[in-house]
C-alpha cells in the first residue's frame, strides 16, 4: 500500500459518529419532531459517515474501520441484521421500528439501555427470546461497506461485532453457546457476502474477551473462531479496554491472521512478553490511546514498540501494525478548533483527528513534536505546591467523622417519622434556560442574573414549604450541569467549545479537562444557599457533586493519579461544607451518581477502586460538623456487589433510585443490616406519570416491610431538572398525602426522628 517499504502500517477501530457540529444529532431530533423526513436524514448521515472516511484517509491511515457508524447504536443496528426482534416491535418496519427499539413508543417499551463497557457511551441491550431464529437482513451494512470500498478501496476495512460480545451484552434466556451455534452460519454468509465485494480482511470486535470470567466460555468460543476461520477473509480479532489477563494463551493461539490488542490499559506487553506470540500471527499494537483526549507521550510508546522489535516474531516485516487501541468515538473531534484555550493546553491535546496524526507520525517515527509540546506544557501549568502539601499531610483522621453515627445522630436536625426531601434539583425551565444564556451573553448583569435566580429558588422554597416537605432544597436553578457548574469555579478545569461526545443516540456530553492541581478560590454555593435558607424555618440541604462524579465525568490528567486528583478535589468540597456550615447550612448532600460507573473492567481492580473512591468521599465529608447531617444520593439500584463501599463512606442518609427497581436494593440493604438513614425513591422522575397517593402509599408500605421506620426517609428517585412543574407539584403532593396517612398509622404524636432500631 505504500512505497515506504519499511513503514509500519496504521489502522482505525472506529471514528466519531455525530458529526463535526453534531449535524447527526440535529438531524435525529429533526426526524424525530417530523420536520426532516427519512430521506434527508440518511443524507446526513451519509455525508457525516462520508467526511470520517475522507479524513481518515486523508490522513493517510492503511486499515480504516468502516460500517460501526450507525444512525443511534451499532449494537441496535446488529439486532436487526440478526433478526433478533422482539415480539413488541414485529409490526413495525424500517426507520420507526428502529426508533421505536431504541426509544420506545407509548406503551412499547424501549430495549434497555447501558453503559458500554466502562465508557460513557450507552448502547441498546439486545434481547434474545429463548426459541429465536436468528434471520440475516444485511443489507443495509453490505451497502455501507460498498459506499466505502467506493471511496476508501482496499483501506476500508469492515467492521463487526464479536459473536461472544454480541452474545455476553445481551439479555439471553438460552445458554450462550446454543445461541451462538445459531449466529455461526449468519457470521459465515456474512463473510462470504463480503468476500464477493472483494474485502480481504475484517475486524471482528470481540471486547469482551477481556472481562473476568471469560475463560468459562473458552470452549463456546473457540468453536465459534473455528467456525469463522476459512471463510474467503482475513479475520483480525479485536479487544480493547484492557489485557486478555488469563486468557491471553489461548486466545492468541484462536484461528485468526491478526489481533488488535490494547496497549493503553491493562498488562497487554507482559502478557506477550511472558508467554509469547505465535508465529505468523501479525499483531495491530493499540498505542494510541482511543479513550483518552492527550496527545502520546512518546517515551511510553517508543519503549512498548522496542519491547515488542525486540521478540523473534516482530522482526519478520508486516508482523508489527500500529492502532489506535479502541474506537475514536469516545473522543470529540478535534482538538485544533479549541482556539477558546490557552495554545500550551491545545498543544498537548489529541483528539479523533490529531490521534490519526499521531498514528501517522508514529509510523515515519516522528514524534519529536510531541515532547516539546510536553515540555511547554509542564511550564504552563506546574504543580500547584500547597495543594500538594496539604494532600501529602492528610492523616487517617482526615478520613472520618469525629463521632460515629449513633452519638452524631442525635445532634442532627430533628424532623417528623418519614422525613420528606428531594433530590436537588427543580425543573430546569425555557424560563430558567433563557436567563443563564442572556447572561453568559452578557446582556444582563451579575446583579440582575443574581435576582432571577433569587426568584427562582423563593418561588421553589415556597412550593416546597406550602406542600409541607421537611428539608428543603434550594433547586439548583444557577448549575447547567452538575459537574460543569463546580469545574468552573475549581481551579485545574479547561472548557471546550465543540468538545462534544456521542453519550447515546442523540445525546452527546461534554466533559470538562482536569489538566492542572484543583484548589477551591472561593466559596461556590454558600450564596445561593444562604438565599435559600433566609425564606423558610426549614432545614436547607447545600448541594454538592462528590469527588468521585467529578473526575468520572471529566477527562483527567493521566500523569497524576486519580486517587490524587480525588483527594484534591476531596478537599476543595471539605472546605466547602465548613463554609455552609458557617453560613447555617444543617444539612449537606454529596451527590455521587457516578460512583457504580466507575467500577474497572476487571473484578479484580474493584477493591483499589472503591478504596480511594470511597476515601475521597469520606474526606470530603469528614471534617463535616457531628450536628451536620450528611446525605448521598446514587441514581442507580444496583447495590449489591458494592453494598460495603455504599456502607464505608459513612453518610448519615442515602437517597437511591428505586422505583424501577422493586424494592430489590432494599432488600439487599436490609439483609446486609445497612445501618443509617435510606431515602429509596418513591416515583419515578424520568417518566411523566404522575404518581397517585396510593401508588406513594403503596410504595411506602413495602419499604416498611425492609426497614424500620426510623431509618426511611421519603423522596423522589431523583434531580427534578427534567421535568415542569405542571407534573412535579401534583407528583410531589402525591407523596406528602401517602405520607400524611402513614404518619398517622406509625406514630405516636410528636415523635421525631431518632436513631432507632
Ligand atoms: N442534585 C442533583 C439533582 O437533583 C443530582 C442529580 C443526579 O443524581 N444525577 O439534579
Ligand atoms: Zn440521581
Amino acid at each position: 500500500m505504500d512505497h515506504v517499504t519499511n513503514r509500519m502500517q496504521t489502522q482505525t477501530l472506529g471514528y466519531p459518529r455525530i458529526g463535526r457540529d453534531r449535524e447527526l444529532k440535529r438531524a435525529l431530533e429533526s426526524n424525530w419532531a417530523g420536520k426532516l423526513d427519512a430521506r434527508s436524514l440518511m443524507a446526513v448521515f451519509d455525508s457525516v459517515v462520508e467526511a470520517g472516511w475522507i479524513t481518515q484517509r486523508e490522513a493517510g491511515i492503511d486499515a480504516i474501520a468502516v460500517g460501526g457508524e450507525s444512525l443511534y447504536d451499532h449494537v441496535l443496528d446488529w439486532s436487526i441484521r440478526f433478526g433478533l426482534i422482539p415480539e413488541r416491535f414485529r409490526g413495525l418496519e424500517g426507520l420507526k421500528r428502529t426508533f421505536a427499539m431504541a426509544r420506545g413508543l407509548p406503551g412499547i417499551p424501549a430495549l434497555e439501555m447501558t453503559k458500554w463497557f466502562d465508557t460513557n457511551y450507552h448502547y441498546l441491550v439486545p434481547e434474545v427470546e429463548a426459541d429465536v431464529t436468528p434471520v440475516a437482513d444485511f443489507a443495509d451494512y453490505l451497502a455501507l461497506i460498498g459506499r466505502a470500498r467506493a471511496v476508501l478501496g482496499a483501506r476500508a476495512v469492515p467492521v463487526v461485532p464479536g459473536p461472544f460480545t454480541f452474545l455476553r451484552l445481551s439479555h439471553l434466556v438460552a445458554p450462550l453457546g446454543a445461541v451462538l451455534d445459531k449466529l455461526l452460519p449468519l457470521y459465515r454468509e456474512l463473510f462470504t457476502a463480503l468476500a464477493r465485494l472483494g474485502v480481504t480482511e475484517v475486524q471482528i470486535h470481540d471486547p469482551a474477551l477481556v472481562l473476568s470470567g471469560v475463560c468459562a466460555f473458552r470452549d463456546d468460543i473457540e468453536r465459534a473462531y473455528a467456525g469463522l476461520a476459512d471463510s474467503g477473509v482475513r479475520l483480525n480479532l479485536v479487544t480493547y479496554f484492557d489485557d486478555l489477563g488469563d486468557a491471553y494463551p489461548w486466545v492468541a493461539n484462536l484461528p485468526v491472521d491478526v489481533l488488535s490488542l490494547d496497549f493503553t490499559r491493562g498488562e497487554t506487553l507482559s502478557l506477550i512478553e511472558e508467554y509469547g506470540w505465535p508465529a505468523g500471527k501479525v499483531l495491530a499494537a493499540g498505542v494510541i490511546d482511543g479513550r483518552s483526549i492527550w496527545r502520546v507521550r512518546p517515551g511510553t510508546v517508543q519503549e512498548i514498540l522496542s519491547r515488542l522489535q525486540a521478540l523473534a516474531a516482530f522482526q519478520v516485516s508486516g508482523t508489527l501494525r500500529l492502532s489506535a487501541s479502541s474506537s475514536l468515538q469516545h473522543v470529540p473531534h478535534s482538538a485544533a478548533r479549541e482556539t477558546g484555550l490557552p495554545e500550551a493546553l491545545r498543544n498537548v491535546l489529541a483528539f479523533a483527528d490529531e490521534k490519526l496524526t499521531e498514528l501517522a507520525m508514529l509510523a515515519r517515527g516522528d514524534l519529536a513534536g510531541a515532547n516539546a509540546a510536553w515540555a511547554t506544557f509542564q511550564a504552563f501549568a506546574p504543580a500547584d505546591e500547597a495543594v500538594r502539601a496539604r494532600v501529602a499531610a492528610l492523616t487517617a483522621d482526615d478520613f472520618r467523622r469525629a463521632l460515629p453515627y449513633e452519638e452524631r445522630r442525635p445532634q442532627q436536625v430533628a424532623l417528623p417519622r418519614l422525613p420528606m426531601t428531594t433530590i436537588g434539583s427543580y425543573p430546569q425551565t425555557r424560563e430558567v434556560r433563557q436567563l443563564r444564556a442572556r447572561y453568559t451573553r452578557g446582556e444582563i448583569t451579575t446583579a440582575e442574573y443574581e435576582a432571577g435566580i433569587d426568584a427562582l429558588t423563593a418561588y421553589a422554597i415556597g412550593v416546597q414549604d406550602g406542600l409541607g416537605l421537611d428539608m428543603l432544597v434550594h433547586g439548583e436553578f444557577e448549575r447547567t450541569d452538575m459537574v460543569e457548574f463546580f469545574a468552573q469555579k475549581l481551579t485545574g478545569f479547561a472548557f471546550t467549545q465543540h468538545g462534544w461526545v456521542q453519550s447515546f443516540g442523540s445525546r452527546c456530553v461534554r466533559p470538562p479537562i482536569i489538566y492542572a492541581d484543583i484548589a477551591r478560590p472561593k466559596a461556590m454555593t454558600v450564596r445561593e444557599f444562604s438565599v435559600a435558607q433566609s425564606f423558610t424555618a426549614k432545614p436547607v440541604k447545600g448541594m454538592l457533586t462528590g469527588p468521585v462524579t467529578i473526575i468520572n465525568w471529566s477527562y483527567p490528567r493521566t500523569d497524576i493519579p486519580r486517587h490524587e486528583i480525588a483527594y484534591q478535589l476531596g478537599l476543595a468540597l471539605r472546605d466547602e461544607i465548613a463554609d455552609l456550615e458557617a453560613a447555617g447550612a444543617k444539612a449537606v448532600q454529596v451527590d455521587e451518581p457516578a460512583l457504580r460507573e466507575g467500577l474497572p473492567l476487571k473484578r479484580e481492580h474493584w477493591d483499589a477502586y472503591l478504596t480511594w473512591a470511597t476515601d475521597a468521599f469520606r474526606l470530603a465529608t469528614g471534617k463535616a460538623l457531628p450536628e451536620t447531617q450528611v446525605h448521598t444520593h446514587m441514581c442507580y439500584s444496583e447495590f449489591g456487589e458494592i453494598l460495603e463501599a455504599i456502607d464505608r463512606l459513612d453518610a448519615d442518609v442515602i437517597s437511591i433510585e428505586n422505583a424501577r427497581s422493586d424494592d430489590a436494593t432494599l432488600g439487599e440493604l436490609a439483609a446486609y443490616g445497612y445501618p443509617r438513614e435510606v431515602g429509596p425513591g418513591v416515583y419515578d422522575i424520568h417518566s411523566p406519570v404522575v404518581p397517585t397517593v396510593a401508588f406513594v402509599e403503596e410504595k411506602l408500605r413495602s419499604f416498611l416491610r425492609h426497614l424500620a421506620p426510623e431509618r426511611i426517609w421519603v423522596n423522589p428517585d431523583c434531580g427534578l431538572k427534567t421535568r415542569a412543574w405542571a407534573e412535579v407539584l401534583p407528583s410531589l403532593q402525591a407523596m406528602v398525602a401517602a405520607v400524611m396517612r402513614l404518619r398517622e398509622e406509625l406514630a405516636p404524636a410528636n415523635s421525631s426522628q431518632s436513631p432507632g432500631a
